[in-house]
């Protein structure tokens, strides 16, 4: 778990302003959920996760109720629809916010990390799957992202899964397997796809392929939603052994992955479509798709692709106060009412240590308030930039009005 100091914040700001802009654009209301929730909301995620038997943080509370700190947030947008529910279907949130896994940290790996994602709930159009997916594509443009690769598959229906599952756990049976591989396959031979042990590869790369266990409906709808991504110019590769955590994906499931990543770390982010999970919660059968994206992930693949260039914005104003009375305070308060950022000298310090904070904090103006200029109610208006012209003495009561004519 880290800070995230000054420095860092603006990029974090204007991430998570450009996701609420699109999300807002496309329909959808935040949703807030609390950051602690019973551990059956995430337990119901499913037993064959890490997520949720391992890494949760969960403890019991001064009611001695199993509590945990979210690991997701799918799981607790999916318990507020089964709690309040939205009679206007389809139920379209976005969310952000922080989560918590008990994982072994490393360049984006945190304990402690962010995401931003949408929800839908009520709708099983594969059209549904397209704009979700191109939500989180057009997020990563408008942060000015290039190197993001966009991979899909589909689970097919309970059905057609279930027989998959069945297939690739015979296969896996008689396969040279890690022993790790053997735990998961015990659990579910779906999570054996993701392994990235060396001594699993051989066995992954022979494993059958989901396609051919595809309905004739669950083939048209994963159609639908290629033909709708090459109808908005979305590059994608069907990857078929892309499976994910979730125990409920079904049909549609997508990863983002960035490309200046190490291949460990380097899903942006991911979702997919599920059933069961609104039920399992206490709600009506309801279908769900949706997606969650790092946002530490995300920040640092900007980073990467130099995308934010100088964000630091200076004030408006620096005020030095060589005179150590009220006169200052009223000036920097009366500045920040009339719409200048301001920030100013405190101490009573020397004009010259004011002067060099002046500059250091980058603004284009200093106002100097020394003993003369309160004794003849004025101010020194001085521009900071050497080519930007001397200074000059403004009355105290036109100084507002010339800020505003002169900026
Ligand atoms: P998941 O909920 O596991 O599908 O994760 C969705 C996205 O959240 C991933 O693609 C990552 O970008 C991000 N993420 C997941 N776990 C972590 C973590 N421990 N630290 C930083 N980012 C993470």
């Amino acid at each position: 778990m880290r800070d995230i100091l000054p420095a860092d914040t603006a990029r974090w700001r204007r991430l998570n302003a450009v996701f609420a802009e699109i999300a807002g654009s496309a329909g959808y209301g935040q949703v807030i959920t609390p950051l602690l929730e019973d551990i059956g909301v995430f337990t119901r995620i499913g037993d064959a996760t890490d997520v949720v038997t391992k890494e949760m943080y969960d403890f019991r509370d001064k009611g001695d109720r199993h509590v945990s700190l979210r690991p997701e947030m799918t799981a607790s947008v999916c318990r507020s629809f089964a709690q309040h529910r939205p009679a206007a279907l389809p139920w379209k949130v976005w969310y952000t916010g922080s989560n918590f896994r008990y994982e072994k940290p490393q360049r984006g790996r945190f304990r402690q990390f962010d995401q931003v994602g949408i929800e839908v709930l009520g709708v099983d159009d594969a059209h549904l799957d397209v704009e979700v997916i191109a939500l989180a594509w057009e997020f990563y443009a408008a942060l000015g992202l290039t190197e993001v690769n966009l991979i899909v598959n589909s689970l097919g229906e309970p059905e057609d899964r279930a027989a998959y599952v069945e297939a690739l756990r015979t296969h896996f049976e008689s396969s040279d397997l890690t022993e790790q591989g053997r735990a998961t396959l015990a659990k579910n031979p779906l999570r054996v796809l993701d392994s990235k042990r060396e001594g699993d590869a051989a066995a992954v790369a022979a494993a059958p392929t989901i396609a051919d266990f595809y309905s004739s409906e669950a083939a048209q709808h994963f159609a639908t939603v290629q033909s709708g991504l090459q109808r908005l110019g979305i590059p994608y590769t069907v990857e078929p052994k892309l499976v994910r955590g979730l125990d409920y994906y079904r049909r549609t499931i997508f990863e983002f992955q960035g490309g200046t990543l190490d291949s460990a770390q380097n899903a942006l982010g991911g979702g997919g479509r599920y059933d069961g999970l609104v039920e399992a919660l206490g709600g009506p059968a309801t279908p769900g798709i949706g997606f969650a994206l790092g946002v530490d992930r995300t920040l640092l693949a900007c980073e990467d692709e130099g995308v934010f260039g100088d964000d630091t914005a200076p004030v408006d104003v620096f005020v030095v106060d060589v005179v150590g009375g009220q006169e200052a305070v009223a000036i920097t308060a009366e500045l920040r009412a009339a719409g200048f950022s301001a920030d100013r000298g405190y101490d009573n310090r020397s004009m010259k240590a004011q002067m060099k904070l002046a500059n250091r904090s980058a603004a284009p103006l200093a106002i100097i308030v020394g003993e003369e200029e309160v004794a003849s109610d004025s101010v020194i208006v001085r521009p900071m930039a050497r080519d930007a012209g001397d200074q000059q003495r403004i009355s105290r009561s036109d100084l507002i009005s010339h800020l505003k004519e002169t900026s």
